[in-house]
């Protein structure tokens, strides 16, 4: 403050002295008139820097709350998802420290639907819209483990859904390629991937059985909707030595990891699971 007005009567002074020092030499009236006038010129760019000065306090105070409030809230997404990774994830087994620096990285508030935005670091899946649902944190933890990907590995998600599970993938500085069906999910999960900056996440709309052809083949395949068997197209874009970590089954579903070796898929289930169903093609085929 006291440098402003400083300023200011320094300013004011140099704009003026001059043209008064002119002035004052032809008349003595001048003289008296013109520091007159500098007075009052003086008085109105102190106002002026008063006004400045006022206002800028004024939009600092206005915005100060917001700013702190968005930061002290940015901490508190932080700190929910730090308890998230510990007490449902590390807390069942997750080990691998680049799923849980990436678990606890993705904003999956941002994911959900702003209704269930407080609800987003709760150990449940969630409702997403068009009756599909965000699967419950430490299972897309669990899932992204087992496909034992890393930095430049090139994974396939068959059900984008919120494309939250695709985040955590990207996070890891994985490329995705996951295909939605449904449409509004498809826009609505790529326009969040991308407003979030994970260009190495590509997302296309359409059916995921026959997987992504001109992409393969991939160090991974993670599906997200539960086919009633393996769809072979997925088994066939799989690159030698890479695992598919898919639920199978109808009501009574197990999740499965698939390895290949060379031209043999050992499979095993890890634990029982409840996703929505894979729908489209898979289902066509069998009825
Ligand atoms: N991984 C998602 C959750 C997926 S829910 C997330 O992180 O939010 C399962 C999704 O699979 C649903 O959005 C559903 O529309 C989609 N889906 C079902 N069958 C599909 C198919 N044949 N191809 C692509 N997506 C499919």
């Amino acid at each position: 403050m006291v440098y402003h007005e400083h300023r200011a009567r320094f300013r004011v002074s140099q704009s003026v002295g001059g043209a008064g020092g002119r002035r004052r030499e032809r008349t003595p009236r001048s003289g008296r008139w013109m520091s007159e006038r500098n007075m009052r010129r003086d008085e109105g760019n102190v106002l002026a820097m008063g006004l400045i000065v006022f206002l800028v306090l004024l939009m600092t105070a206005c915005s100060a709350p917001g700013g702190h409030s968005s930061e002290v809230q940015g901490r508190d997404w932080a700190s929910r998802r730090s308890e998230m990774v510990r007490g449902q994830i590390e807390a069942r087994g997750v080990k691998d420290p680049d799923v849980l620096d990436s678990m606890r990285a993705v904003p999956r508030h941002l994911f959900v639907p702003d209704v269930y935005r407080d609800a987003a670091y709760n150990d449940s899946p969630l409702p997403i819209g068009q009756g599909q649902t965000i699967s419950q944190p430490y299972i897309v933890a669990l899932m992204t483990e087992l496909l034992e990907v890393g930095e430049g590995s090139r994974v396939l998600e068959i059900g984008t859904g919120s494309g939250y599970q695709a985040a955590v993938l990207a996070e890891m500085g994985v490329e995705v390629y996951s295909i939605e069906i449904k449409t509004a999910l498809c826009d609505s999960a790529a326009a969040t991937l991308q407003g979030l900056g994970y260009e190495n996440a590509h997302v296309r709309c359409g059916d995921g059985y026959g997987g992504w052809p001109e992409e393969e083949p991939f160090d991974g395949i993670i599906v997200t909707a539960a086919p009633d068997r393996i769809p072979d197209p997925l088994l066939d874009q799989l690159s030698d030595g890479a695992r598919m970590v898919i639920p199978v089954g109808e009501f009574y579903q197990e999740l499965k990891v698939i390895t290949r070796t060379g031209d043999d898929f050992q499979q095993r289930s890890v634990i029982p699971v409840r996703f929505v169903p894979m729908t489209g093609e898979i289902e066509r085929q069998r009825d």
